[in-house]
């Protein structure tokens, strides 16, 4: 091969060359190269072998045999020698060749002569490449070189083409677009190669390829970046960028690309990259994006350290991304949860399915301060394993908010004490506790008196003082476990609790009466105060808290009636009463005092021969506007309010004043007193008798104790005795409206009474029912047979009066004779008809 062979050699090395650059994979190229080789050196036959390892090798490309030669060879075989020797290996006469075997395909075809040259991808034998000549031929030096040449540049090509492989990308199956380009930066032109699956991906084929092709196509928003990045891959030597391109159907994909210069000559840059469409792939980032960078609460992935933090993850821990992965996601919790937190995090990395749920969790920052998390935890899969993800919200704010609101909502600000709504809420968790344990609750509200002259004499934060102290006071002397509150100004509350017998509340309220025997301080001066009370008893009163409450302040209103410092037991009556009542209710509690009560008094007279033999003393109230009014009215309230004692003494004390009075003008009467169920067990009852008595110098026997069926049977042991006693100062005893209440004939002949007054309802109905007048004649010879008289309430007609003589009934009294009347009208009576009814009124 002369000059003009060294044009051709030229000219062959670069077709193998742009053979290389153009081929679509790598058995293409290879076929190409080694035509061209074989041509211009005309050779007849050619093989490319692939190196196995060993003395193994397989064909992987022939040509010029008349059938396929034989697909593996070993042993040793001219290409094993090839590749022992690492250089073209030339032999003019195969038939006599000493140093390898040759293959039994070309004995067969008679060859003369051939080489070998070794294929050397990356420093490691890839295969040998021969060429074989029918003929002798002797093969010049530059023969040989060019033919070297060739070997190395298609092993480059080789090695490129692998590279490719390696990277996934050849494959037409591949997500990659593999393209070659040449650059002359800023454009990429001249598209060398691209492979087929452009088609497939982005609906363009090899034929719509033009030299402005890819920049025509970019996005317009993204054409300018992606230049920029063309600049870039010429000053570094590789970029990766992302950017949006048309596809052949208009429509736009996310393009992933990289470039790699290959070579560079003259400032053109050869470029070998790949593109892969990450469409879908970049609307779930830009999803997860969005999500997770804009989301305002925290996220967090992680296993026994964190994966991930999102930025509000980041903002709340104080962690940057990098910092917070060094760390184990239990360096983040106070210490006292370090261990439940760790065992949790394992289970989920255990992939256990612990319920998911919300939870408050504290969070220490990197800078040590405490946050509050609202949090939800789940675990998840990740990466073929399982992590945990939490997701929370910071509510510190949210809970300094709430306790700061707690303490307003439920705290008096003053006192610090509960306050009315956090009171009620108390004593409803008390009144479950009582109610398991089967105790007492009491609520006493209470209410200070003359406060409000504390506050106008002495100033507001006098009266504050007060009543900071009166809470200090009351604390002090109750139990740890009472609640006391503060519901207005002056008034308190206070739950009672753990009370295991009703008279104990009596002893917790003298207890809370005490405070005040000590006076205050306010301004170096000493003030006396008191208080009302109102109670109320679970569960006697109500069972729930609304209820009680609402009671015992309805028993303090009605306390404030009774007088300054009362105590008021919460009663029915006080709700059933009309405005009316509540009027008398209120004026009742000073009538005493002004004087408004009087005695009337009722004769009673001996049936037979109408003689007046006693009186009864009927109270009444001489009302400065409402008029004289019925005990009926007015006595319960006064039970009720306690004010029935005092009225009670008032009554013994002017009925024994009367009747001694009465006596000394020479009327030998006695007179009946009704004596109501609390006074009845009232202690001091049979002292105060005694001494009234005496103070009159009235004789026992000269006065009769009324009192009712009910109110004996209330605690028939003790009335026994009391009655006794009464007996005993030789006072005598009727039983009053006999026969409307429950009586036991055992305790009738036990308690010895001397009368029994037949009720007005008897007598009424007698004259209309047989069986009236029968109940009647029953209760008369009843009392006969005990040993008492029987005495006819109610008598208004004569035939009444003729009728209970026939039932052989001793005494009555009724309008018929005379209606009750003050003391001088009664002395006009017994004047006028000289101590016996008799004729009286007839
Ligand atoms: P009581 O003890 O049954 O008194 C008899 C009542 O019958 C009196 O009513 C009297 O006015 C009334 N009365 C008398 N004659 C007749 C008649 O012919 N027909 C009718 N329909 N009624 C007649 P009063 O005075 O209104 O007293 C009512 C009740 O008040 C008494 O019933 C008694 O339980 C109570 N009471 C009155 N005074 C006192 C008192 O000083 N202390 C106590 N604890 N209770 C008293
Ligand atoms: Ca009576
Ligand atoms: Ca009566």
């Amino acid at each position: 091969m002369g000059g003009a062979d060294d044009c051709a050699v030229y000219e062959t090395v670069s077709a193998v060359c742009l053979e290389g650059l153009r081929a679509e994979d790598l058995e293409g190229f290879l076929k190409a190269a080694c035509e061209r080789l074989a041509k211009a050196i005309g050779a007849d036959l050619y093989k490319v072998l692939r190196y196995e390892g060993g003395d193994s090798f397989s064909v992987i490309l022939h040509g010029g045999f008349d059938r396929p030669p034989k697909k593996s060879l070993r042993g040793r075989t001219k290409a094993e020698y090839t590749l022992r020797e690492g250089k073209p290996v030339v032999s003019t006469d195969l038939e006599r060749e000493s140093r390898f075997e040759t293959s039994e395909d070309l004995k067969r075809l008679k060859v003369k002569s051939g080489i070998s040259l070794p294929l050397i991808v990356k420093g490691s034998n890839w295969g040998v490449l021969s060429f074989f000549f029918k003929r002798r031929r002797e093969l010049s030096e530059e023969e040989v070189k060019f033919l070297q040449k060739a070997a190395e540049l298609i092993s480059g090509f080789v090695e490129k083409f692998e590279d490719l492989f390696m990277r996934g990308c050849i494959l037409e199956k591949s997500p990659c677009i593999v393209y070659i380009a040449e650059a002359k930066p800023p454009r990429l032109e001249n598209l060398l190669y691209v492979s087929p699956n452009l088609k497939t991906i982005l609906g363009w084929t090899r034929e719509d390829i033009y030299p402005d092709w890819w920049v025509d196509n970019l996005h317009p928003e993204d054409r300018e970046k992606a230049l920029q990045n063309v600049e870039k891959l010429k000053r570094e030597g590789e970029v990766y960028h992302v950017y949006r391109f048309r596809k052949r159907d208009g429509s736009y994909a996310w393009i992933k690309a990289y470039g790699k210069v290959m070579e560079k000559i003259r400032g053109t840059y050869k470029v070998v990259g790949y593109w892969t469409d990450v469409t879908e792939l970049k609307e779930q980032t830009d999803l997860f994006e969005t999500l997770t960078q804009n989301a305002p609460v925290a996220i967090f992935l992680y296993r026994e350290k964190f994966l991930y933090a999102n930025p509000a993850g980041l903002e709340l821990t104080g962690y940057s991304l990098e910092e917070l992965k060094e760390k184990f996601v239990w360096d983040l919790v106070p210490e006292k949860h370090k261990e439940g937190v760790k065992e949790i995090v394992r289970r989920r990395i255990n992939c256990e399915k612990i319920l998911k749920e919300y939870t408050d969790f504290e969070v220490i920052r990197k800078d040590g301060d405490k946050r509050i998390v609202r949090l939800y935890a789940d675990t998840v899969k990740y990466k073929g394993g399982c992590a945990g993800l939490a997701v929370g919200i910071d509510i510190t704010k949210q809970k300094e908010l709430e306790a700061e609101l707690l303490k307003i909502t439920f705290y008096d600000p003053l006192t610090g004490l509960p306050n009315r709504l956090f009171f009620l809420e108390e004593l409803k968790s008390y009144i479950n506790l009582a109610a398991r344990r089967r105790e007492y609750l009491a609520v006493v509200v209470l209410d200070l008196n003359r406060f409000r002259y504390v506050n106008a004499s002495y100033g507001t934060k006098a009266g504050d003082a007060v009543l900071r102290e009166v809470a200090r006071r009351l604390k002090r002397i109750l139990r740890e476990s009472d609640i006391v509150g503060r519901f207005f100004a002056d008034e308190f509350g206070i739950i009672v609790g753990g009370l295991r017998r009703k008279k104990d509340i009596t002893v917790v309220v003298n207890k809370i009466r005490s405070i005040f025997d000590q006076p205050f301080t306010v301004n170096s001066h000493t003030v006396h105060l008191n208080a009302n009370y109102g109670v109320s008893v679970y569960p006697n009163d109500g069972e729930s808290a609304q209820d009680l409450l609402r009671k015992a302040e309805l028993a303090l209103r009605a306390s404030k009636e009774v007088g300054e410092g009362a105590v008021y037991f919460y009663s029915k009556d006080i709700e059933k009463e009309t405005v009316e009542e509540a009027i008398l209710r209120i004026s009742l509690k000073d009538a005493l005092e002004r004087g408004e009560f009087i005695l009337y008094y009722q004769p009673i007279f001996r049936l037979y021969d109408r003689k007046i033999i006693g009186v009864e003393a009927l109270l009444r109230w001489q009302h400065p506007e409402l008029g004289l009014i019925s005990p009926v009215r007015f006595i319960p309230i006064a039970e009720n309010t306690g004010l029935i004692i005092k009225l009670g003494y008032f009554v013994l004390d002017k009925a024994l004043e009367d009747i001694s009075k009465i006596r000394k003008k020479g009327y030998d009467l006695f007179v009946g007193i009704n004596f109501s169920a609390r006074q009845f067990s009232d202690e001091k009852l049979l002292s105060k008798i005694e001494k009234t008595l005496k103070k009159h110098r009235v004789k026992g026997g000269h006065l009769l104790f009324e009192i009712t069926e009910s109110t004996a049977m209330r605690d028939p042991e003790k009335s026994k005795e009391i009655l006794k006693s009464l007996k005993d100062m030789g006072i005598k005893i009727a039983i009053d409206d006999f026969g409307t209440g429950y009586s036991s004939m055992n305790y009738l002949i036990e308690f010895d009474v001397d009368k029994i007054k037949i009720d007005k309802s008897f007598v009424l109905a007698m004259m209309e029912k047989e069986r009236a007048k029968s109940v009647v004649k029953t209760i008369i010879d009843l009392s006969h047979s005990i040993g008492a008289v029987a005495l006819a309430e109610g008598i208004e007609t004569e035939e009444q009066l003729r009728e209970l003589v026939n039932l052989d009934c001793d005494e009555g009294q009724g309008y018929l004779i005379s209606p009750p009347v003050d003391y001088n009208r009664l002395m006009e009576l017994l004047e006028s008809y000289g101590g016996s009814a008799e004729g009286g009124s007839r």
